[in-house]
C-alpha cells in the first residue's frame, strides 16, 4: 500500500487518542523533523518535531536512520481497533 499523501496541519486537532495515532517521525529532505500523525477526524498531517525534546534514543535513529515508524502504512485501522478495545476493557 503506497503512503498517503500527508498535509500540513490543516486544523487544530484536539481528538483524543487513539483517533489520532502517530505514524512515524521522520527527517524531511530540508531537513526539518516532522511528526507525522493520522486522525479519523483531520485526516492525515504533520506537525514540527523539537529534536531537543525527543528521548536520546529516538534523536540518534532520527538523525542517523531518518525515520522512525510507531506504525505500519496499512496496519493503521488494526492498531486502532485494538487500542480501543484496550480502552474498553481498561473502563469496565
Ligand atoms: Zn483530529
Amino acid at each position: 500500500m503506497p503512503d498517503l499523501p500527508v498535509t500540513p496541519r490543516p486544523v487544530r486537532c484536539d481528538h483524543p487518542y487513539p483517533d489520532v495515532l502517530r505514524l512515524r517521525d521522520e527527517r524531511k529532505a530540508d531537513g526539518a523533523f516532522v511528526r507525522v500523525l493520522d486522525c479519523t477526524k483531520c485526516g492525515r498531517y504533520e506537525i514540527p518535531l523539537d529534536i531537543d525534546d525527543l528521548e536520546p534514543i529516538l534523536r540518534l535513529k532520527l538523525q542517523f536512520i531518518g525515520r522512525d515508524v510507531a506504525i505500519r502504512e496499512g496496519a493503521v485501522e488494526r492498531v486502532r481497533r485494538k487500542k480501543r478495545r484496550e480502552a474498553d476493557g481498561a473502563l469496565r
